[in-house]
């Protein structure tokens, strides 16, 4: 979903919130001071007849589909009106509001609330989190990433496997194509890489031209392998210059693991040494930390 898509169903979501917040309140003064409730709220697909049902049926739902807490949402506001149509049928028959309806009411529009802030909350933070070029989480949320990967190696629960990525002789591709060129080469690169790595693993933006991605549940040799396959599928990638033909762009890469008795920090500065021994190799490899390299000099750090 683009920024700009995500920002309109954002605005959306929060309006069909503000909706439903004022159909709540008047559903209050219906029952309250017994008025005749509105028939749509008391026919069996009250959800679909609400303004947030409108919104959730029509755009909403399509809007967030990739999001898991989408489909709890419709249907913990399906529950809740169901529990609003049961309170306004008995105040309409003259019977007892009975306080276990009301609570079961209650209880559900809270959960419909928090399953709600929860998706908003999310979004909003993919949103302000993402690299606005390339889509790629940015550096922001990396450290709280690896760290939570650390504590379950510490915690001896799995493997993780981290690689510094860094295309090669980038800075050849914008003197020769153009900047506009550069950027749609680093953003069909990271979109690749995006789209080929498993659910739980995790691309971050780290500096201009450099990423760094983190493999849960992964040991050194299957992430070599995996990593290795992603090298070999971006150096075949074609990217096409101004519709005047394509070129290749190929990719260098640091592999280490998150070292259970060593800080992260650390760790992204092992990656980084192999990332530098990958390049003085020769470029489009993968070389894997060992201990001989913390002799030379690291890599100057990523780009501002
Ligand atoms: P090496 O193989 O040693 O990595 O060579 P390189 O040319 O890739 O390395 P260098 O660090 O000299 O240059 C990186 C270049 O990446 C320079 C910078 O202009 C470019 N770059 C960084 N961020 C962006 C970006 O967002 N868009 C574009 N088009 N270029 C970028
Ligand atoms: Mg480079
Ligand atoms: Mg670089």
């Amino acid at each position: 979903m683009s920024d700009e898509i995500m920002r309109t169903a954002l605005k959306q979501l929060e309006q069909a919130l503000y909706n439903h917040e004022n159909w709540a309140e008047a559903l209050y003064g219906t029952l309250i001071c017994r008025l005749t409730p509105d028939q749509r709220d008391i026919s069996a697909d009250a959800h679909r007849n609400c303004r947030f049902g409108q919104w959730y049926y029509t755009s909403g739902k399509a809007a967030f589909d990739r999001h898991p807490g989408v489909a709890e949402i419709g249907m913990e506001h399906e529950h809740m009106h169901q529990y609003a149509t049961r309170l306004l049928r008995s105040s309409v028959e003259g019977l007892p509001i009975l306080i276990e309806d009301y609570e079961l009411f209650v209880t559900a529009l809270k959960r419909l609330r928090l399953e709600v802030a929860t998706v908003q909350r999310e979004l909003e933070d993919a949103l302000y989190n993402l690299d606005p070029l390339t889509g790629t989480p940015s550096r922001l949320g990396m450290l709280t990433r690896l760290r939570e990967q650390h504590e379950l190696v510490r915690r001896e629960v799995h493997a993780c496997t981290i690689a510094m990525i860094d295309l090669d002789h980038f800075k050849l591709v914008n003197d020769q194509y153009g900047h506009a060129v550069g950027d749609q080469v680093l953003i069909r690169l990271a979109h690749y890489v995006m789209s080929h790595l498993r659910p739980y693993d995790k691309i971050f933006r780290y500096g201009g031209e450099e990423f760094l991605i983190c493999m849960p549940d992964t040991d050194l040799r299957s992430g070599r392998d995996i990593i290795d396959r992603l090298r070999e599928e971006l150096a075949a990638l074609p990217h096409d210059v101004n519709g005047k033909g394509a070129i290749h762009v190929t990719v260098s890469i640091g592999l280490t693991l998150l070292d259970p008795g060593t800080p992260v920090e650390q760790s992204m500065d092992r990656a980084d040494r192999a990332l530098y021994a990958a390049k003085a190799a020769g470029r489009n490899r993968i070389v894997t930390w060992d201990a001989s390299m913390n002799a030379s000099p690291a890599n100057p750090g990523p780009p501002a």
